[in-house]
């Protein structure tokens, strides 16, 4: 079984699931006792938010980079970036590190593609739904990406950073979510993608009948899968 490093952290409520997902996968795929091989480097999510609002990308690039050193020197096999927002900075990172990054856009891809998806919907925060580095990867595989209006994406965002991030689930942020999702499937969205490793604490399949694809349970289950000696 080879090893997994988790760049966690950000935030820690979402890197918690990645870490029961990642077990549960390799649970049931293994049977017994078996649990993951993994190594977490947690940072502190306050400096990231600090560098990502005062578009210091490249500081925050450089820490990431040398939490990722230090997962390979600790014997990581691969890094899982658990967050969608910081894979703006994956490029920069890989090229840095001897690991492969599993990168959370192009694993959402395949399975976007595996269920025919041909324009998805698109939830994040502000940097994941505007900037490209993201939506790119996903049209790149022949899906159109589509995503709400100006002031839906600035309460999406809001809600991620001053909520969920700090495990606070309330009705009326999940009823926003909802009615945004319904939107997106109106406009054409086949389904839509959680693009933020929080929004599943929020909302799931069983809230609404428009297909949802939880970023976290993908890239987590893939990261899982791949450390497997198949
Ligand atoms: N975890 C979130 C994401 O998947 C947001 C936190 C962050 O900005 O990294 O994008």
């Amino acid at each position: 079984m080879k090893t997994i490093g988790l760049l966690g952290g950000m935030s820690w409520e979402s890197s918690a699931d990645y870490y029961r997902l990642i077990n549960e996968t390799i649970k049931s795929e293994l049977g017994g006792l078996h649990s993951a091989k993994c190594i977490l480097f947690s940072v502190d999510f306050q400096e990231i938010e600090t560098y990502q609002f005062s578009n210091q990308w490249d500081k925050s690039a450089d820490l990431l980079t040398d939490a990722c050193l230090s997962l390979e020197k600790a014997g990581a096999d691969y890094i899982v970036i658990c967050t969608n927002t910081m894979h703006k900075v994956a490029d920069a990172v890989q090229q840095k590190i001897g690991i492969p990054i599993l990168h959370i856009a192009k694993v959402t891809a395949d399975t976007l593609k595996q269920n025919n998806i041909k324009k998805v919907g698109l939830l994040g925060t502000k940097f994941t739904m505007e900037e490209d580095f993201y939506k790119q990867i996903i049209e790149e595989n022949g899906i159109d990406v589509i995503i709400p209006d100006q002031a839906e994406r600035q309460q999406v965002s809001t809600i991620i950073y001053e909520g969920l991030c700090l495990g606070k689930i309330s009705a009326a942020s999940k009823e926003f979510y909802l009615k945004v999702v319904d939107k997106l499937n109106q406009q054409g969205a086949e389904g839509v993608i959680l693009g933020c490793t929080e929004i599943g604490m929020l909302i799931n399949h069983n809230d609404t009948t428009v297909p949802l694809f939880d970023t976290t349970k993908i890239h987590a289950v893939q990261a899982a899968l791949q450390s497997l000696d198949r």
